[in-house]
């Protein structure tokens, strides 16, 4: 399943269309649940998507030299939480009039309807851990995670996700990687006094490419310049996303020409990436390096190259 954007252009829609054929959803939801700023819910398990790092992550650093944003579904885990979680309902499958209720543009409203069937039918939260919690990684992802954790005084690392904190916590913990990222942005989840998994939207934005209740670009545009400001003033020298949906495709594109965007291989993001770099009519100028992937290895193949090409170069400007 790909989470996509309802106001495309008819090129990009076509290429959507044509992409996301099992599932393509975006959201209408017209309130904030940043912290703070939106309404209170009786949630108790996630915090909201801009609360403060977790206790685990490294403090402030001024000495990482690049940031690596990671997509989650069909990034980090092998195929769709969403898909994974549909199966603890009964007959591992939703009814047809649940199905037939998706509206194209609402996918967020869409799984909080999925959430609450869920509930309904008495799937409890240990049900839905463990759906999760059988997910496997993407291929190389563990050799893409160990590198990250051995070089952790140079790469700072993210989620920007349109799954959910439950689904993405639950899983990054199972598998031991939550310390690796400095944040998680996603959609606020938590279970409520009733037992039930309530899903909202992440924010409000002003994005026509992507659906309302998340832009990656404005995330990770909002993140750089706070970190810039956080590391006093000093940007990371490369920025490089990881991804494979038609939702990774905005924030690429705020990259610049010294960054990495990694589509994974014949996934939509890289069929998407492939227009926009050919000059047709596609999503727009992009100017980041494209480096397809279809295993954490070639990230990491990349990394290696990368690091080194950026270290020489800081030994040569350091011998002027
Ligand atoms: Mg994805
Ligand atoms: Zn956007």
């Amino acid at each position: 399943m790909v989470k996509i954007c309802s106001n495309a252009t008819p090129k990009y829609a076509a290429e959507f269309t044509q992409v996301t054929a099992s599932k393509s959803a975006t959201v209408k939801c017209n309130w904030v649940s940043v912290e703070g700023r939106g309404p209170r819910s009786p949630l108790t398990v996630m915090a909201a998507p801009n609360s403060t790092p977790p206790a685990s992550a490294p403090p402030t650093s001024n000495g990482k030299r690049f940031l690596i944003v990671f997509d989650f579904d069909e990034t980090i885990i092998a195929e769709n939480s969403d898909d994974a979680v549909v199966r603890a309902a009964p007959g591992q499958r939703l009814p047809d009039w649940l199905t037939a209720s998706y509206r194209e543009g609402h996918y967020n409203e869409h799984m909080q309807r999925v959430l609450a069937y869920l509930a309904e039918q008495g799937v409890a939260e240990d049900a839905i851990r463990a759906a999760l919690e059988k997910i496997p990684p993407t291929p190389g992802l563990a050799a893409l995670f160990h590198f990250l954790r051995t070089r952790q005084d140079d790469y700072e690392a993210v989620v920007v996700s349109d799954a959910n904190t439950y689904f993405i916590e639950t899983w990054l913990r199972r598998f031991g990687a939550r310390p690796l990222f400095r944040q998680v942005f996603t959609n606020p989840a938590g279970f409520d006094a009733a037992g039930r998994l309530v899903l909202r939207p992440f924010h409000a934005h002003g994005c026509a490419r992507c659906p309302d209740n998340m832009c990656k670009q404005v995330i990770v545009r909002e993140y750089l310049a706070r970190r810039r400001e956080e590391r006093s003033g000093r940007a990371f020298q490369q920025v490089l996303y990881v991804g494979d949906g038609a939702n990774d495709v905005c924030p690429s594109l705020a990259l610049g020409p010294g960054d990495v965007v990694f589509p994974r291989r014949d996934f939509p993001m890289h069929r998407l990436l492939e227009g926009a770099a050919g000059g047709v009519a596609g999503p727009g100028p992009l100017k980041a390096r494209v480096v397809p992937w279809s295993s954490g290895e070639d990230v990491v193949a990349c990394l290696q190259t990368l690091d080194s090409a950026t270290t020489n170069q800081s030994n040569e400007e350091g011998d002027v």
